[in-house]
């Protein structure tokens, strides 16, 4: 998708509607047009990127970083959530729907209906064996 078609890239643009939290040179937190929960809404770098191998370091440290300011606000503000969740779908299979990166900001209230299902056979013990197999096989792909 190019970003003249891209929805986040028209928002960051405000060529089209949006509710619009806070902007910077860097990032666009604007409310989810979807909510999950009533206050929900999303970070988002202004360069356009479908998912955060496009993003630098410092963008990606600043959308968490404003994303923990945006949720400690929440919690301050008369929305009386009482907790909020940073999420962030990568992929297809993670979830994402809409391909320029995003951190989902999500208050929290008591009792609101919203979770994380686990998967099947979810809670067995892994043995530590495969444990330090599947880290080393992650460490040695790690660029840092
Ligand atoms: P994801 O499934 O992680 O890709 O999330 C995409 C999110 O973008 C969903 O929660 C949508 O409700 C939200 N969304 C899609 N279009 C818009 C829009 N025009 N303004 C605000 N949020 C949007
Ligand atoms: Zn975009």
């Amino acid at each position: 998708m190019s970003e003249a078609e891209c929805i986040f890239c028209l928002v960051i643009a405000r060529k089209v509607d949006a509710s619009i939290v806070y902007q910077d040179d860097r990032v666009t937190a604007f409310m989810d047009i979807q909510p999950l929960t009533e206050g929900h809404l999303l970070v988002v770098p202004n360069q356009h990127s479908p998912d955060l191998e496009g993003v630098s370091a410092e963008t990606a440290g600043w959308m968490a970083e404003i994303g923990r300011k945006l949720g400690l606000a929440m919690l301050e503000s008369d929305l009386g959530c009482k907790a909020f969740n940073l999420f962030l779908a990568n992929g297809e299979e993670a979830g994402q729907t809409v391909f320029h990166s995003h951190l989902h900001v999500i208050p929290r209230y008591p009792n609101d209906g919203f979770g994380v299902r686990f998967p099947p056979g979810f809670g067995r013990k892994v043995s530590r064996e495969e444990l330090d197999r599947q880290a080393e096989s992650i460490r040695v792909c790690l660029q840092v």
